[in-house]
């Protein structure tokens, strides 16, 4: 649309396309609106909404996807979550244990994660395990205990549901949904994320391509929220020196094509608690727009990826390091 374009021109511009049977996905920017249209099989006349009051031009997406693309909105999303965001002028620190154990273990941590700045808490309460008698996470009542450190702390809460039923529960509880590396084709899933009303954090697949994991971002959209926050947390190579091989190049390959804000997941990435700074200095080094972190006051004594937590002093020590790198990369990345 136009930069001056009203509102109510807008409604009629996304109201033509219903009729014609598709969807649009009105997209606001600081300058202009875009309208998403999907759902079409075949390419549309342009014809039809170029002479509609308001519109600047109608531009033909011609790639797989289509809503998460900068050929729709050239501008970058800031995803906000409450008074908290990602992709704006801030680096987003995600922080806490991979999961939820007891609630003294979650507040001794978030405690250390509110004194650090960052807006955001992490801990699993269902936790996607290789084994089904590992440690599956205390269910809704490790929810309600992160549901208590928000209120606590005033942190925001990114917490994994697993399955549709979990979206309910995150909904509820919660402030993000993270869908993780083994759910990121999870179709039905992404749809039910997509008819959220919180914003989701998407990790990328173990085997993922760079493709599929915008497809799946797509799949969130076309259900209607753009709130998406994406999260590269390494690949499954034949390295054995680590957990994962962390793709940074995925960071500049993704700002390419998409709008979306992208995070590092260093602690997954490497899977080593010596590594995760180092990769943390790392991502935001390449534009990450913030970090999800694992963070233990007792790392050798967790119940889910020990190993790969950092103690609370090197977390507060990385935060220290990644927030000086971010000053001197921020204004020189796009
Ligand atoms: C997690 O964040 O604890 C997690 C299980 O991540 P991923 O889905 O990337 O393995
Ligand atoms: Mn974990």
């Amino acid at each position: 649309m136009k930069s001056g374009a009203s509102e109510a021109q807008v409604e009629v511009v996304a109201r033509t396309i219903q009729e014609l049977g598709f969807q649009s996905h009105v997209m606001p920017g600081s300058v202009r609106t875009a309208i998403g249209i999907t759902g079409n099989q075949s390419p549309i006349d342009p014809s039809r909404f170029e002479n509609l009051p308001g519109v600047a031009e109608v531009i033909r997406v011609s790639k797989p996807y289509k809503l998460i693309t900068l050929d729709l909105r050239p501008e970058k999303t800031i995803v906000r979550v409450g008074d908290a965001a990602i992709g704006g002028d801030e680096l987003a620190i995600i922080a806490g244990p991979c999961a939820i154990e007891s609630r003294a273990q979650a507040f001794a941590i978030a405690e250390a994660v509110r004194r650090s700045g960052a807006r955001f808490f992490r801990g699993g309460a269902y936790k996607p395990r290789t084994s089904p008698y590992a440690f599956q996470g205390l269910g809704e009542e490790g929810l309600r205990i992160l549901a208590d450190i928000r209120e606590a702390y005033g942190l925001k809460i990114v917490t994994e549901a697993l399955d549709e039923p979990g979206v309910d529960l995150v909904e509820r509880y919660g402030d993000m949904i993270q869908i993780g590396a083994r759910n990121m084709q999870n179709f039905s899933l992404l749809r039910r994320a997509g008819k959220a009303k919180l914003p989701v954090l998407l990790k990328r697949g173990l085997s993922a391509t760079l493709d599929e994991w915008l497809l799946a971002a797509e799949y969130i959209m076309a259900e209607g929220n753009y709130q998406i926050v994406l999260c590269e947390r390494g690949i499954r190579t034949f390295a054995q020196h680590t957990r994962n091989t962390l793709d940074l190049a995925a960071i500049p390959a993704v700002r390419r094509i998409s709008h979306l804000p992208v995070i590092i997941d260093p602690s997954h990435g490497t899977g080593k608690n010596f590594m995760v700074t180092p990769l943390a200095r790392a991502g935001v080094a390449v534009g990450a727009d913030g970090l999800i972190i694992e963070v233990h006051d007792q790392p050798e004594h967790a119940l889910s990826d020990g190993a790969q937590a950092l103690t609370l002093d090197q977390y507060e020590q990385m935060v220290d390091e990644v927030r000086s790198i971010y000053e001197v990369i921020a204004p020189v990345s796009v």
